[in-house]
């Protein structure tokens, strides 16, 4: 169905600031306009990466989830100040069942599965995704969705 993706969005972040007291989500939306996609599994893409920001940022407290439209497409991106991920095991992080395994100080719980579900729920949507990271700096997790203007 149609839905104004801005909106959304902003839904889908309230509801996860309920979650937390420490973590601060910030919004930095530019209109995007109404997209035609399936909205549960998108809200739900957008809830794994912010869930993911939260979990993987123990000592730092600012993740920001920006929203743009280039051309025609949409781009989300979630962007966490926590643990990051090696240089090396970054283009694994959307395997199933693949987690990069915690270093002394951390250690998180989880199955391996949220990256995994969401590459498919965007594929399946005919979008893409990918991860910008640096190790102990933070991690960038970002998806496009096509945008069909033509049935607007
Ligand atoms: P779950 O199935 O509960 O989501 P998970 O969080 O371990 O478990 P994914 O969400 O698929 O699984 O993430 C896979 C792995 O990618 C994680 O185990 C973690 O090592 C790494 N990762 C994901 N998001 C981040 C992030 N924001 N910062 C650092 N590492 C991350
Ligand atoms: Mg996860």
């Amino acid at each position: 169905t149609w839905f104004d993706f801005n909106e959304a969005l902003q839904e889908t972040i309230e509801d996860l600031q309920h979650t937390t007291q420490k973590h601060k989500l910030i919004q930095n939306f530019s209109p995007t306009g109404k997209i035609y996609s399936d909205k549960d599994r998108i809200s739900q893409v957008v809830t794994n990466f912010i869930t993911n920001a939260i979990k993987y940022s123990p000592h730092t407290d600012t993740i920001i989830i920006t929203a743009q439209r280039e051309n025609n497409e949409v781009i989300v991106c979630v962007q966490d100040f926590g643990v990051g991920i090696p240089e090396d095991k970054k283009d694994r992080v959307f395997e199933q069942f693949y987690r990069v395994s915690g270093n002394k100080q951390h250690t998180f719980p989880g199955l391996g599965l949220g990256l995994y579900i969401s590459s498919e729920i965007i594929k399946r949507e005919g979008g893409r995704m990918w991860v910008n990271s640096v190790e102990s700096k933070g991690s960038t997790f970002c998806f496009a969705l096509p945008v069909d203007d033509t049935h607007s």
